[in-house]
């Protein structure tokens, strides 16, 4: 039988820490400057990616993850902040999709208001150099790997699991008009700094991806940044790449 590998990226120590730990028989290599680990849990062969924090270092992460490692379905895993204020720490945001919140045209006025844009998406690669036009705003989450992942949200104690909209981009946004605006304007659930730009990278390649974003804080409840959330998001994944590799074996 064809053998599946997931890579599973996390920017922080604390998003990785748990998933190198179950790994068994853990080789590391180095690529460039960023680390990736395989091995094996239970009966899936997965590849860790330790990316650092941002969009740059996502990016750079998944290309060479993928060069080097082949992997057949891509997740981005880790911390984010609320944007969705019925969701709390410990909520996990499947993305169903994701957009880039740094990329956009504000209004041409003489006066600042930041509600005035309209979002531009991620400039996708083009070896032609023709187009100013990037590709996509919105880039899907794979269908497989959400399904797997809304099977698996079924047993999830710590709070909600919902299939939405991750808004990434290199900020930390705190004011809660501007969350607020985001969810409503964009629908976005939740903010983080790496999951657009692997999505994007994925799909230039033509590889299944999927974000998956616990709340580790909203200012909508004046939460500070939960440093354990970072460890659930991790076992959650495990869960769902189990069943990927489950539900893969019986199609
Ligand atoms: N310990 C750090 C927190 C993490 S820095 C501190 O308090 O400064 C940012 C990382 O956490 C990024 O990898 C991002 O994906 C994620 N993240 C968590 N909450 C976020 C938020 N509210 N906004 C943006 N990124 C967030």
């Amino acid at each position: 039988m064809d053998t599946q590998k997931i890579m599973i990226e996390g920017a922080m120590h604390m998003e990785t820490e748990l998933l190198l730990e179950v790994l068994a028989d853990p080789q590391e290599q180095v690529v460039g400057q960023w680390r990736f680990v395989e091995g094996k849990y239970h009966d899936v062969n997965l590849v860790v990616a330790v990316t650092s924090i941002g969009m740059s270092n996502a990016a750079a992460a998944t290309a060479l993850g993928i060069e080097r490692f082949r992997p057949t379905a891509v997740i981005s895993q880790g911390t984010a902040g609320g944007h969705d204020p019925a969701l709390k720490a410990y909520d996990i945001v499947l993305g169903r999709r994701s957009f880039d919140a740094s990329s956009y045209r504000s209004a041409q006025e003489d006066l600042v208001d930041w509600r005035h844009m309209e979002l531009m998406g991620s400039y996708a690669y083009d070896a032609t150099m023709q187009s100013f036009i990037p590709q996509e705003v919105y880039y899907p989450g794979d269908e497989k790997l959400l399904a797997a992942a809304q099977k698996v949200a079924k047993n999830y104690k710590r709070g909600r699991v919902i299939a939405g909209c991750i808004a990434s981009c290199n900020t930390w946004n705190r004011q809660k008009e501007r969350l607020q605006f985001l969810h409503n304007q964009f629908s976005s659930s939740c903010e983080d700094m790496e999951v657009n730009s692997a999505a994007q990278i994925c799909q230039q390649y033509g590889i299944p991806f999927l974000g998956i974003r616990i709340l580790s804080n909203t200012e909508f409840r004046a939460e500070e940044f939960q440093p354990e959330s970072a460890k659930v998001c991790q076992q959650f994944v495990l869960a769902v790449a189990e069943q990927y590799e489950k539900d893969r074996t019986k199609d």
